[in-house]
């Protein structure tokens, strides 16, 4: 096996290509160098050195001394020094880099080779005894922390200390004399502190950094950054020993970082910042303030420090025509790092570099129109999740914030207001002008006016999935849900927050993004959907498979949807259209009538309300596919709740309050989402159903005429288990559809199916696919009844699965694909059996994250179905998956 790889003088053993083996920073130091670029001759230890080390109780393979030594020798030939020679004096640089970047999880050590004795070979070699101390004193510090664990503390106190009694401010302000007296102490607190003297042999001291990377592989910092960040233990890292070069050798010498284009706005232009007469840590350790790079950075800044550009000219046009030229290698935005050692550029790194989700679109943009990559390579380079920063106002990233309570991040975006308590209030508020954030401990259908009126929502109970985070969604409204510290006390009008009260009409900031709750307002940013947002899009959708509808069931989610770019609907809520004020008394009458008659009566009160709802929605989707579900949930929802509320109920029915009221009890169920509900409603009450069919149909006929062109809706039966059930109901659909037929003298083509939500249905998709021209994976319910846990409560012990390791991810937000898409796989494999041309969607939440959308378009579905503000996001996650 091969364990070390070298590199120097315009060749290299390894290449950009090798990140497994090499790491990230190695295979790209192997890279520059095989382009010609300035690079500091080196080597690299591969990560199967770190895993071999683990699997053998912590020691080397045997052939890797002889290899590091060899490899020394190379670097010793390029440089024309020695590694321990002080007649010809070579120093090292020992830094770590894992396959994926891990910032700042290991460390690094620099000016690895100083002894009491190349200090002075040092000091005459450069001509700078000053810089020579210096370097020593660093050496002493970086490798007592590092590799023998003294804290860098006892040193910077040891320094104060020596600057106080001298009379000095800056490290500057040191001589070389009192550099050495410095490192006298530094010595002595070593072997203080450790009782053993800080090493002086360079090859022991060589190993003991290359031994404090690999151990700091399993140190408690990088194992967390794994676990966050999902990199596996196996990768191991590697380590890359360099010939040093030194920013700090006087003012001719500097030190920088800097990232091909502005990583917070993407805009082309060399974006960085340096330290003159500095080693690398000085840069971020924020002692000094560094100076810009290029002049318009710096005039920008109004900053009266001059720029590498202006006090380094020829460095400076080195190191533009570097970046650019890694940009072009690398087709895409790099991240550098890099040292001027007396007037002379050295390369240390390059990497792509972190940036905005708005930076991300613009360069990604910008490389496609410049023909540097692909439309398809810059669909894929844009994180898909991402995209909700961006239609959504969010919280300028300078404001500060004062945060009073955490919830979970519901629905994205931020949002101002003066705290309510009620939708009543909400809509009071709203209609003379002011903006509110409703309050509420959770929210029920009912909230839905107070929602739509408010500017974003916070409860402190339920879960990503709980009725106020889905509608939020829905709704493009900013929601914070579940926000368990915050407490909410109705009568007394306040919330709580941590000793700190607060009431109706004070100002708090909602943060949907990241769920935090602050005080006050907050400086936002507004949405930009145009120029590169709107060329990702079209690219998307040139590659995409899998169509995109939305959930939306208001002629204004229907409309921002469209806009949005969603090609139909996937799932129309029927229910959310019974909440509105005239309405939900027929509704009532419906639900608390005694026979079928009265039943049908106030039914034939909800009919025309029905038809024009529907023709709206048909005429928003201009022939676009519009499904439309049956009534979902358990009756008592719509239920009077307060005495008011009964009494008017009451007399509209002309019945007494304590009739309604025992009729309401008797309605009561203890598992209401296992309850009579979905089908069962259709199943006991036929004639709901039939009032629904007929308002769709009816408004099918008259959409159709009006646009002179067929509209098909799509019906869909939800909670299935029992092909029965289906039967049952579709025959009844049928049935409407003849008479409509009949009556109107038109031809009506639709399509009926069902929602696959339920593990029977999944398991009996075969039979079911019989009655059913299409199915629907509610994932929402067909997570809650796999798992067999409330999507309305499980928040509360889901967060502490996910902390304790026994779950990643919420269920109810990214489909547990083992357990619930292996349901989907089956259902999907089933139904087209027996009908290959089965429609499949889904319309759970889960329609709108990517991971899920992945998996949907693995197991071959037509379409995704998710809340208007998710269509982008859908759109390029589709892409994204097919390409
Ligand atoms: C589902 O269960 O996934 C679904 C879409 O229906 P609802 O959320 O309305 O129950
Ligand atoms: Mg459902």
């Amino acid at each position: 096996t091969k364990w070390v790889y070298t590199f120097g003088d315009g060749a290299a053993e390894g290449r950009a290509g090798d990140r497994n083996l090499l790491g990230g920073k190695g295979a790209n130091l192997a890279e520059m160098c095989s382009l010609g670029l300035p690079v500091p001759p080196g080597f690299t230890i591969t990560t199967e050195v770190c895993n071999a080390y683990y699997a053998n109780g912590r020691t080397y393979p045997g052939a890797l001394e002889a290899n590091v030594v060899s490899a020394l020798d190379h670097i010793g030939q390029i440089t024309g020094r020695r590694f321990g020679d002080p007649s010809k004096l070579l120093l090292v640089s020992v830094r770590s880099g894992a396959r994926a970047s891990m910032p700042g999880m290991m460390d690094t050590v620099l000016n690895l080779g100083l002894n009491d004795e190349t200090v002075e070979a040092l000091a005459a070699d450069s001509g700078d005894p000053r810089f020579a101390y210096d370097s020593y004193r660093r050496f002493i510090q970086m490798y007592s922390d590092v590799v023998m664990g003294l804290d860098h503390e006892v040193f910077e106190e040891i320094l104060e200390d020596e600057k106080a009694s001298l009379g000095h401010e800056l490290d500057t302000e040191l001589t070389a004399a009192e550099w050495q007296g410095v490192i006298s102490l530094y010595k002595a607190k070593v072997e203080e502190e450790l009782d053993k003297p800080f090493p002086q042999d360079p090859r022991e001291q060589l190993w003991g950094a290359i031994g404090a990377v690999f151990s700091s592989w399993m140190n408690n910092r990088a194992i967390t950054y794994r676990r966050l960040h999902d990199i596996p233990e196996s990768w191991g890292t590697a380590v890359n020993v360099q010939a040093m070069v030194f920013g700090n050798m006087g003012d001719t010498s500097a030190t920088g970082v800097a990232f091909t284009r502005n990583p917070s706005t993407g805009d082309r232009q060399l974006y960085g910042e340096f330290l003159v007469n500095a080693q690398g840590e000085d840069v971020v350790a924020g002692i000094r303030t560094p100076q810009n790079i290029t002049e318009a950075a710096r005039i920008a800044a109004g900053s009266d420090k001059p720029s590498l550009q202006k006090l380094m000219p020829d460095a400076f046009q080195a190191f533009v025509d570097i970046s650019d030229r890694l940009e072009k290698h690398y087709r895409d935005m790099q991240d550098l790092e890099f040292t001027i050692e007396r007037g002379k550029l050295w390369m240390l790194q390059t990497r792509s570099g972190k940036r905005t989700a708005k930076a991300a679109l613009k360069i990604a943009v910008e490389m496609a129109k410049d023909g540097l990559i692909t439309k398809e390579e810059a669909v894929a380079r844009i994180d898909a999740a991402s995209l909700d920063q961006l239609l959504h106002p969010t919280i300028d990233p300078k404001a500060a914030r004062d945060v009073i309570g955490m919830g979970l991040p519901a629905s994205p975006g931020a949002a101002t207001g003066e705290i309510v308590f009620s939708s009543a209030d909400a809509e009071d508020a709203r209609a003379q002008g002011r903006k509110v954030i409703l309050v509420r401990i959770e929210t029920s259908p009912e909230d839905i006016h107070g929602m739509h009126a408010a500017e974003g929502i916070l409860t402190t109970r339920g879960g990503m999935t709980s009725h106020a985070a889905v509608v939020a969604r829905g709704m493009g409204k900013p929601c914070v849900s579940g926000a368990g510290s915050l407490r909410v006390d109705y009568k007394a009008g306040t919330l709580l927050s941590m000793g700190q009260t607060f009431r109706k009409g004070d100002i708090i900031t909602i943060d949907g993004g990241n769920g935090q709750v602050l005080k006050g307002a907050v400086a936002m940013l507004q949405p930009e959907l145009s120029g590169d947002f709107a060329a990702i899009m079209e690219w998307a959708d040139a590659a995409r498979r899998m169509k995109v509808r939305t959930n939306a069931e208001t002629p204004l989610d229907a409309r921002m949807a469209r806009s949005f770019g969603a090609e139909g609907i996937g799932l129309c809520r029927t229910e959310h259209m019974f909440f509105d004020g005239a309405r939900i008394v027929a509704m009532r009458e419906m639900i608390l009538a005694d026979t079928e008659k009265d039943r049908r009566a106030a039914l034939g009160k909800l009919l025309p309300m029905q038809r024009s709802d529907f023709l709206e929605l048909f005429e928003i989707m201009a022939g676009l596919p519009v499904t439309i579900r049956l009534l979902d949930p358990p009756l008592h929802e719509f239920l009077p709740k307060t005495e008011a509320e009964l009494a008017e109920v009451a007399t509209a029915m002309n019945v007494s309050a304590d009739k309604l009221r025992q009729r309401t009890e008797a309605l009561h169920e203890f598992n209401p989402m296992l309850g009579h509900r979905g089908c069962r409603l259709a199943v006991s009450y036929p004639e709901i159903a039939e009032m629904q069919a007929r308002a769709i149909f009816e408004a099918a006929v008259e959409a159709g005429r009006k646009a002179g062109a067929l509209v098909v809706p799509e019906i869909m039966v939800p909670l299935v288990g029992l092909v029965k059930e289906l039967e049952y109901v579709k025959a009844r659909i049928d049935a409407v559809a003849q008479s409509v037929m009949q009556e109107t003298g038109t031809k009506i083509d639709y399509l009926t199916g069902t929602m696959i939500e339920l593990p029977r249905a999944a398991i009996r998709a075969h039979v079911i696919a019989e009655a059913a021209e299409f199915f629907s994976f509610g994932t929402n319910d067909l997570t809650q009844t796999t798992f067999g846990i409330s999507r309305d409560d499980a928040a509360s012990f889901l967060e502490t699965y996910r902390q304790k390791g026994i779950i990643e991810q919420d269920p109810f937000v990214s489909l547990d694909i083992d357990g619930v898409g292996e349901l989907v796989r089956i259902a999907a494999e089933k139904g087209k059996a027996t009908r290959p041309d089965i429609k499949l969607g889904i319309c759970g939440e889960h329609g709108g994250d990517p991971a899920s959308i992945r998996f949907c378009e693995a197991v071959g579905l037509d379409y995704v179905s998710c809340s208007p503000y998710r269509v982008p996001i859908a759109r390029l996650a589709a892409a994204q998956a097919a390409v």
